[in-house]
Order: C-alpha cells, then structure tokens, then sequence
C-alpha cells in the first residue's frame, strides 16, 4: 500500500465514526482516505485527483459528516454527482456512515424523480443533499433548496460533469453558495476546464493525487471479468471450477465482513474456504496459513492488509473480488500467486464504473489485462463430466473391482438391462450434492469495456438534460378521464399492495431480466415507475421468469417515456425492453408517432434555461 497509515484513528476522526467503520468492517483507510481525511478535517479546501474504487467517497463523506450539526434541520453539505445512480450511491454511503448518528438525515436529488416527493422530503429537512446538477439548481432557482447553513460542498466526479455538459450548471450554483464554505472537488483527471473551476472557486487548495507509480509484475496470466448480469459469487465458483491448473485460491475483498461473508458462502458451495483478516491474532492467521500451505484449505479470503507477505506456493489463483484501491495495492495483490518458480493467475472483477480503474492498473503495469469470457454452463458441464470420467479411469486402474462387477452384473440381469444402463444409473447416483449438468441460462455476454460503461446500476442512466422534464412537463398520457392510466411523475411505491386490474388497453412487454438477476417484481414496478413516469397502479401483470420478464403498460407510450425505459437498466443489466411477440396493438414506445415532437421539444425546453 502506498500510505504509512495504518489505521483510521490516526487520521482524526471522532470515536463515534470510529466505531462505525470497524462496525462495518473497514480496516484501514485506503491512500486517498489516509492523505484526505486530514487535510478536510483541518478544513482546507481540496483538489482530490481519484477515481472509482479509491475508496474517495469515504475520504469526503467522512470529515464532512464531522461537520454536521444533526440539531439543525438545514443542509450543511451538498455534494454534486453527476449521474443520478452516483447520488443514491453517496447517499447510500453516507447513511451506512451515520449508523451511530441518531437523527441524520441525507437526500438524494435526481432528475427524473418525482418533485412532489422531492418537496416533501426537502421540506422534512436534510443534513446533506446529494444531487444531480440539473435538479439541484431547479430547487435552488424554485427557492426550495436553501444553503444559506452550508458548510461543505463537493464536486464528486468533476470531469464527469464536464463531459456530460454539465459543468455551466455546476458553476451556476458554485455561484449561488454563501462565501464561508469548505469546497472538496474530486475529478480523476484535470481537465483545463476543471482546473479553471478549481481556480475560480476554491480558496488555496491541498492537491492530493494516488500515485499510480509503474511496477512490474511477474510473469502471470492476468485476466478481468466485466460484473455484468450474474452475481459475483455465482462467477466466481464457474470461474474457479472451469479454471486450469487451478490449486488453491487468495480471494481479495475490502472488509472484514466481507472476508467473512464469503467464506461462509464459499462453505456451503463445498469448497474449504476461511477467511483472513485483521480481527485475527497472530497466532490464528499463522494458522489459516498453515492450512493453505497443507492443502486442509483451497481458497483464503483476505483484506489487503492481513494478506501482507503471504508466501504459499500452491496459491495458483488469486481474485480481486472488490477491486483494489491502487496500482500498488494490485501489484501486491497479485504478487500472492506465481511463487516459487510456478505460474500464477490472477483474476480481477470489474464493475463497469471501476473501468477507469482497470486502464490505470494496465497502464502501471505496462500489461494488458484480457478479459475473460465467462465459462458457460455447457463449459462447466464439460469439466464436471472431464473430472468425473478422470475418476472414473483412475478406478477402474484399481485393484479389487470384481465384487463390484458381480454386483453390476446381478442387476443387469435381475432387471433385464444392459450394463450400461447400470452403469448410468450408478454415475448418476455418484453425482451426489454436485450434478454433473448445471441448471439455469447463462447470462447474456457482456459487451466489451468502453469508457462510457462507467454509470451503470439500477438506474445506471444519466441524468436528462437539466430542465428537460423537470417542470413536470413530461408528458402524460391521456389523464382526460381521471381512471384512465397515466404516465406521469409518480413517487416509487417499494411495497406494492396487490395490483387491481387496470383498465385500458394494454401492451404487452418482455424484458430481459428475471429471477436469475435477483430481480422481484417490486424492482420492476419501481424502475418503470419511476423511468417511464406511470403510476405504479397503471402498470399491469408482470410475470417473472428464469431469464425475462412480462409486464404489461397502457397501451399509446409517450415517446419521452419509451426512450427513458429503453436505456433502463434493473439491477444493473439492460432490460431491453421490447413488445411481447404474438400480442396485437401498441408498438413499444409510439416512437415514431412521438419522435419529432420530442425533438422540438426538447430543444425549446433546453432554450428555456
Ligand atoms: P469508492 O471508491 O468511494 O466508490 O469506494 C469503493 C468501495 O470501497 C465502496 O464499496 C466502499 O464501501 C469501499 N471502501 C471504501 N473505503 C474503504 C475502507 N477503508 N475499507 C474497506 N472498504 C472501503
């Protein structure tokens, strides 16, 4: 690692923010949390050149959160995204960072979702707002947003905002904050434009930069697969089962839950697994260890720090799970495998907003990264039948086989069958908790990497153009008659009583994401709610699938909707929403009955600002 610091109580932190990180398993600050921490609580302003997966969202979150008077119910900190998925992920780290701050409030602000509920909620009072440019400089311009109390403001992902065009709204409302402010702006490269912005508004900020020093790495296979329509743990085990060579395995994960967690999964998928952290004394990791060495366990799952120096030759395989912090930390990382003399393996997972962060570790190390296609379930199935025909010839190598043979033999003629049949009838059996066939459909393969692979998740969409749909123009479907669907700015219902029939014409849709994604079907009423702007009480059946899903919607879509539900991604995987074949009436979206309106439209709303 590249940071002398060792723990988070060095940095200045309260008790109280102590005890959540260890509450939620973070062990040491990552470099941009140990050279930040100190220099926000000191109140400095800051330029924080880092990228997703730095672990930068804690390095702000943390010393702002110091700042905040829970007894005033008035924003204190505003931290600017640029896309809505980021927001509800800061918040969301923000919240599980407030664990032990009874009363703390932090709000999520994006385009595209209800105003009523935005009202509602900014009228309840929040401590910090987390927002998208756009919607955060309506509330600013409607009066309801008021940061006459603010302390803090960050420009989370600065150049990201400046490549969607975002970066005039984003000075607007640096404009608009009271003179006395903290402002932290991270961006992982730096643009002029972003370096004017720094110039304009902060006041002598600390520049703090990861280095990403080159190093070179061993001779290792080094491959990266693309987190995308299968759960991690679920690839994992395909790739470990269908992997070459493979021996024994150091998985690396960010926390010490998390080392936990996956081995109690790991378990009980039948694989000798335990994990590896910093809550285990000396004497309990030299064990651990001793273990990996002697073969009593395959796969060791460790936090950065508690696999320090591990030197166990037979670790053929080594997995960055969760990603790392830096160059330096991978190199290390990677280092646990091809020892002595053998070759190694390393694995790297990548979700698509860490991409960035994968160039940066090619780049350090001079070495492309391939990616790696998931083995399918026929690959997995061809192992299994490879290894079980293995055994199979190893024992009939054997010695002593003919009491078995007579036993075969009894059968086949007491049951009037053939050998063979026995024989399949005996390998079936020999299958035991572990079938030779897997079940379930592979996922659909993920497209190569790009850049723009950098927002995804279950809203994984930019945020609309500022001022697009944010007045409550987007447009309704026929709400002439008052029981008729409507699509409309509606809020998120999460627990959805059960749905009457709705009237109407409907249209059947099919989807690309079933149970295999871990969707339900509150996540399916929920994205298109909130996407497409119909009411939840509108949207029709839904049936879930292995692999898809139906859903039905009234019928004459707004072009307006149908476009924000054809980029709408549902725990993270594409639905590719389209009709249902066989299902007469309504094309999907009335796209080119909407088309040139929108158009028009859009560009008289972008003129209006
Ligand atoms: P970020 O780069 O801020 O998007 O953080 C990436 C991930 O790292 C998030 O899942 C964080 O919860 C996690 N994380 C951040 N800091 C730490 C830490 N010091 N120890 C363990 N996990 C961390």
């Amino acid at each position: 690692m590249s940071t002398s610091v060792e723990s988070f109580a060095d940095l200045g932190l309260s008790d109280t923010l102590l005890q959540t990180l260890t509450q939620i398993g973070y062990e040491t600050p990552s470099p941009i949390q140990a050279q930040c921490i100190p220099v926000l609580l000191e109140g400095h302003d800051l330029i924080g050149m880092a990228q997703t997966g730095t672990g930068k969202t804690a390095a702000f979150a943390l010393p702002l959160m110091e700042q905040i008077d829970v007894k005033v119910s008035k924003p204190q900190a505003l931290i600017l995204t640029p896309t809505r998925e980021l927001a509800i992920q800061v918040a969301e780290a923000l919240q599980s960072y407030a664990k032990n701050l009874p009363g703390f409030h932090v709000l999520p602000i994006y385009g595209g979702q209800s105003y009523t509920i935005q009202l509602k909620q900014l009228s309840r009072g929040a401590h910090v707002i987390v927002g998208t440019p756009g919607r955060v400089m309506d509330h600013l311009e409607r009066k309801t947003l008021n940061l006459d109390n603010l302390k803090t403001l960050v420009l989370d992902e600065a150049d990201e905002m400046l490549r969607m065009g975002f970066i005039d709204d984003v000075e607007w409302i640096l404009e608009r904050t009271p003179e006395q402010h903290q402002t932290a702006l991270f961006s992982a490269t730096m643009p002029e434009q972003i370096r004017r912005v720094a110039q304009k508004y902060l006041v002598e900020p600390r520049e703090i930069k990861i280095k990403s020093a080159t190093a070179t790495v061993a001779a290792i296979r080094q491959v990266y697969w693309q987190v995308s329509g299968m759960h991690k743990l679920d690839a994992l085990t395909r790739i470990l089962e269908v992997e070459d060579n493979f021996d024994a395995a150091i998985i690396f994960v960010r926390t010490k839950t998390a080392t936990v967690e996956l081995a109690d999964k790991l378990n009980a998928r039948g694989y000798a697994a335990a994990a590896l952290n910093g809550d285990l004394n000396q004497q309990m990791r030299e064990r651990v260890i001793e273990q990996l060495k002697s073969g009593a366990l395959d796969i060791v799952i460790a936090t950065d720090v508690a696999a320090r120096g591990i030197d166990v030759p037979r670790v053929s395989h080594v997995v960055n799970y969760d990603i790392p912090y830096d160059t330096e930390a991978y190199v290390h990382r990677i280092g646990r495998t091809g020892r002595a003399g053998r070759t190694g393996n390393a694995i790297l997972f990548v979700a698509p907003r860490e991409i960035r962060m994968l160039r940066t570790i090619e780049r350090a190390t001079r070495q492309p990264i391939a990616p790696l296609t998931l083995p399918s379930r026929a690959d997995v199935t061809n192992k299994r039948v490879a290894d079980f025909k293995q055994k199979v010839v190893e024992v009939l190598a054997a010695e002593g086989l003919d009491f078995f043979a007579n036993i075969v033999s009894q059968i086949a003629e007491e049951q009037n069958v053939g050998a063979e049949e026995v024989a399949a009838a005996l390998a079936m059996m020999a299958q035991e908790g572990k079938p030779l066939q897997i079940a379930g459909e592979d996922p659909a393969p993920a497209r190569p990497a790009t850049r723009d692979d950098r927002r995804p998740g279950v809203f994984g969409e930019r945020e609309r153009k500022p001022g697009f749909e944010s007045r409550g123009e987007r447009p309704r479907f026929d709400d002439r008659n008052g029981d008729k669907p409507r699509y409309e700015d509606r809020p998120r219902r999460e627990d959805r009583p059960a749905r009457p029939a709705p009237s109407g014409d409907m249209v059947r849709y099919r989807i690309d994401v079933g149970r295999e994604h871990g969707v339900e079907v509150r996540d399916i009423v929920g994205a298109i709610a909130n996407e497409a702007g119909i009411e939840s009480r509108f949207i029709g059946r839904i049936g879930l699938y292995e692999e898809s899903s139906t859903v039905e919607l009234p019928a004459g879509m707004p072009a307006e909707a149908a476009n924000a539900l054809k980029r709408t991604r549902i725990r993270g995987v594409p639905i590719n929403i389209r009709q249902d074949e066989g299902r007469p009436g309504g094309s999907f979206g009335g796209e080119r009955k909407f088309d040139g309106e929108r158009g028009g439209f859009k560009k008289k709303k972008f003129g209006d600002r």
